[in-house]
């Protein structure tokens, strides 16, 4: 079992799906965890489980696209618990469904903005806290499957989630020297709100979902939580750099 007792944890898009799974893992494993979302009650419920569960959670409203809400939610973190140690950038959105060709442009960019330039934001907010610290943390990017293969209608995303992974090394190449480790988890689809609804918009959608699984099944949230706190932990403390499918072998194929 994975222990991050003492560490002090913050998961962006907590309030919902993979994030608050992964924030509820990392405070079952110990760690403190901040909650950062755009969505201050939802992020609250996922605080309140936390803490029914023994652990400890603090709540920060954070839109991860402002630069300034990403500065405060990292100096939240510090000014509550005294340092940060690990991270796992998560909050994202699908975008709309359509062929490069009739992409709405202002989509586009929302999708880049939210999927990637945050995680930029946070890499770099959160890096400076582990340095100012003297070094040493662990964070984790949520890329997807889809940041490793092309899928159709999803232009923006699958161009997001792929800069996710190239950020995520370009960072574990500048930072692994001082002990900070930087990895992607990929995940598979996933049966959160986001996935259900894309599925209830085009009720066919689930059973072609199931059919390219090597799993025929999707995955739960949880799922994607028990890799984020093991990409975090000590356990993994030779892996960098990393873009680690949860996807029950969707890219292998
Ligand atoms: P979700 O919709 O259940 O949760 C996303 C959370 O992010 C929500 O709580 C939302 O409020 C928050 N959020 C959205 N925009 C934000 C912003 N600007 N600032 C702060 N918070 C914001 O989605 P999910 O399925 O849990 O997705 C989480 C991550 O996993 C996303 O990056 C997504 O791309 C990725 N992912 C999901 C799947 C899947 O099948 N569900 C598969 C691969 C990757």
């Amino acid at each position: 079992m994975a222990t991050l007792s003492g560490k002090t944890a913050i998961v962006t898009g907590a309030g919902s799906g993979i994030g608050r799974q992964s924030a509820q893992a990392l405070a079952c494993a110990g760690a403190n965890v901040v909650v950062a979302d755009l969505d201050a009650e939802a992020g609250k419920t996922t605080a309140a489980l936390i803490e029914a569960g023994g652990g400890h959670a603090s709540v920060v409203r954070t839109d991860v696209t402002d630069a300034a809400d990403v500065e405060a939610m990292v100096a939240h973190a510090v000014a509550t618990y005294g340092r940060l140690d690990l991270a796992h950038n998560n909050a994202g959105i699908l975008g709309g469904s359509a062929v490069l060709t009739e992409v709405d442009d202002d989509d586009w960019r929302r999708v880049i903005e939210v999927n990637l330039t945050s995680v930029y934001l946070c890499l770099k907010h959160e890096i400076r806290a582990m340095l100012a610290a003297g070094g040493g943390g662990s964070i984790v990017n949520t890329a997807s499957y889809s940041g490793l293969v092309g899928l159709p209608f999803a232009s923006a995303y699958v161009a997001s989630k792929h800069g996710v992974v190239g950020l995520t090394k370009a960072a574990a190449v500048e930072y692994g020297r001082k002990g900070i480790r930087v990895n992607a988890v990929c995940p598979g689809t996933v049966r959160t709100a986001m996935m259900e609804e894309r599925i209830a918009e085009n009720p066919k959608m689930e059973k072609a979902l199931l059919d390219v699984s090597p799993m025929r099944r999707l995955a739960e949230a949880a799922e994607i939580g028990d890799a984020v706190v093991w990409l975090c932990s000590d356990a993994a403390s030779f892996v960098n750099g990393h873009a680690l499918p949860v996807d029950g072998g969707a890219t292998i194929q």
